[in-house]
């Protein structure tokens, strides 16, 4: 939604069809941002993918947003994509693409990283593990046409919000949420088994130490398996915000999916409601921490 001047507050509602969810604090705001950037299952029409899309949703973090939709409740923001993952990726950089999935030549500079190698960059070239996404190579205006409606306005939007609470107190606490399956490669190979959450903070860059502590400690409260950093230590919805230094925090949080949904049949399990309450009361607990420290 835009002012007459083209400013957007973050305090205006944002659904933008097809592309995002808002959800601006429905109480007295404290300066707490969830965002679920996997768990869209709008799949747009112009998706010319050739795999079956229940192999595609697979890759969604499904719901994840309903997981933490209390969050505006307790005074924090919540914002949702509602496309999914496969069509393009908002935790990916805009240079972490991979050449070859382009028919034409990208105007600007690339950088295509281990997971663009892998065929998961900001355009997936594979559906995981190992299928074509896609007949033929892409049109670099097709995969221009999905930054500007859908990348951008995702990134716009958490931006938004980020620096409207920065602006207001001075800190903001940024959680970036996720699923992950119960059975990684590594810990299936190595019969560790999987953690029920895990934590990312890039190996202690983009939030302080205390606040990871604090989450860790409030979940293993509630009697959960935590990790840090092992095996998922955030990517670039965490890296691109954060600034510890200037108050500005970002945690990434992985939820094991054997927790709340039958991951072949895409079902909740019962103790889907379980969960969904301490993942409230974690949020209520985040938000007087955010609270207290800006006092
Ligand atoms: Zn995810």
């Amino acid at each position: 939604m835009l002012r007459a001047n083209g400013a957007r507050r973050a305090s205006d509602a944002g659904d933008r069809p097809g592309v995002l969810q808002f959800h601006p604090p429905a109480a007295p705001a404290v300066p707490v941002v969830f965002d679920s950037p996997h768990s869209g299952a709008e799949y747009p029409s112009d998706f010319n993918h050739i795999v079956p899309v229940d192999k595609l949703r697979k890759a969604e973090d499904m719901y994840v947003d309903e997981l933490f939709a209390s969050a505006p409740r307790h005074g924090a923001s919540l914002i949702a994509a509602l496309f999914p993952r496969s069509y393009i990726d908002p935790n990916r950089s805009l240079d972490d693409l991979d050449p070859e999935l382009l028919a034409d030549s990208w105007p600007e500079p690339v950088r295509p990283g281990e997971k663009a190698r892998l065929g998961h960059g900001l355009v997936w070239r594979l559906c995981p593990p190992d299928m074509n996404l896609y007949a033929g190579k892409l049109a670099a205006d097709d995969v221009r046409r999905r930054i500007d409606q859908y990348w951008m306005p995702y990134h716009d939007q958490l931006q938004t919000v980020l620096n409207d609470m920065h602006g207001r107190f001075e800190a903001v606490w940024h959680m970036n949420c996720h699923s992950m399956p119960s059975l990684t490669r590594g810990s299936f190979l190595n019969g560790s088994g999987q953690a029920d959450f895990v934590l990312g903070d890039r190996d202690g860059t983009t939030s302080s130490p205390d606040f990871v502590h604090f989450v860790r400690d409030t979940l293993r409260g509630f009697g959960y398996s935590v990790r840090v950093n092992d095996p998922y230590k955030g990517v670039e919805l965490v890296r691109a915000y954060s600034n510890p230094p200037d108050g500005r925090h970002s945690l990434q949080v992985e939820i094991n999916r054997a927790l709340y949904m039958n991951e072949s049949s895409f079902e909740r399990l019962p103790q889907f409601d379980d969960l969904q309450a301490n993942v409230d009361r974690l949020i209520a607990t985040v938000c007087d921490y955010a609270r207290q420290s800006v006092v």
